[in-house]
This record gives structure tokens, C-alpha cells and sequence, in this order.
């Protein structure tokens, strides 16, 4: 039976209980942005976009989850993809619908700590009803974070990125 995430933290000894679960406040191309440039565009707990010399660009958080071997809940990052103006469009109008039947291709928009180079790996989005956060499937690619995503992660490696974001 799958159990729960729990392990003592060899970086502050405490026990650290449920499986991990790390967000991004915003797409990290946003944040390299001018404060000017920011201002004039937005972001909100799930909406970001931006509009520089090569025009607007947009972004929506989603949620990508890394199986844990014997754990019943995975490794969960909050993280941001961009989007095309169409698919963040259908996505902004869509948003509190019942059922949406359109996904999307995005962008991975962040740097996850522990891994080499995140960004911009390919993935498909797909939104969920009721204004949930989209889950992101990583397409195929040899990347260590392709690989947990399929493969999934032992427990040994869930703590070892956990302490990271927990501790830096
Ligand atoms: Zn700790």
C-alpha cells in the first residue's frame, strides 16, 4: 500500500510531514523584466503576461506532478508555462467552465532547483473544470525532470530536493 511522505531533515533535524509540494510566485522570464515593463503588464496568483520589443507574452500556472516510488501522493511543483495568445485567450475564457476539451502546448517558463536547465522544455497543458490549475505533461525529451516525470523518484531523491527548496 502506498504510504506518506514524511522524513527527518538533515538541514534543520526536524520532520518534515506530507509530500512536498513548491510553487512559483511568477514565470521566471517576468521577473528578468524591467519594473517599467512589469507595471504595465500583469500577473496574478494564476495569469501572467508581458510585453517587450518582441511583443506580448503570456503565461498560466499549472501543476506538474513527479511520482514518488511507494508514496501515494507525488512531488508537486507550481510552475508557469508560456502559452500563445489563442491558448491563453481560450484558457482566460474558459477558466470557470465545467468541462474544457482543449489543451494546449506550452513552454516551461521556470528553473527548478536540483535540475540542470529547465526552461523552455517542451509540454502539453491540459486545463481542468471549475478554475483547478492545468497539469502539465513534459514532452518526451532526454531530461533528468522527463525522466522522474515517467519514471518516477525514490524516496531518497524526493528528500534531497524537498531539503533543497525548503532550505535552498
Ligand atoms: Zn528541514
Amino acid at each position: 500500500m502506498a504510504g506518506i511522505f514524511s522524513f527527518k531533515c538533515s538541514s534543520c533535524d526536524e520532520i518534515h510531514e506530507g509530500s512536498p509540494s513548491f510553487g512559483f510566485n511568477a514565470p521566471d522570464p517576468y521577473l528578468e523584466q524591467s519594473e517599467e515593463i512589469q507595471s504595465k503588464g500583469k500577473l496574478s496568483d494564476d495569469l501572467c503576461y508581458y510585453e517587450d520589443e518582441d511583443g506580448i507574452h503570456y503565461f498560466a500556472r499549472v501543476t506538474v506532478e513527479i511520482p514518488i516510488h511507494g508514496i501515494e501522493d507525488g512531488f508537486l511543483w507550481g510552475v508557469w508555462v508560456s502559452l500563445s495568445k489563442a491558448s491563453y485567450e481560450h484558457y482566460v475564457n474558459n477558466f470557470t467552465k465545467e468541462e474544457i476539451d482543449q489543451g494546449y502546448f506550452g513552454w516551461f517558463s521556470n528553473y527548478l532547483p536540483y535540475y540542470s536547465n529547465t526552461y523552455a522544455l517542451a509540454t502539453n497543458v491540459y486545463p481542468q473544470a471549475n478554475g483547478k490549475r492545468p497539469i502539465l505533461e513534459l514532452q518526451e525529451k532526454d531530461h533528468e525532470l522527463y525522466h522522474d516525470f515517467i519514471n518516477g523518484i525514490s524516496i531518497t531523491k524526493a528528500q534531497k530536493i524537498a531539503e533543497l527548496c525548503i532550505h535552498g
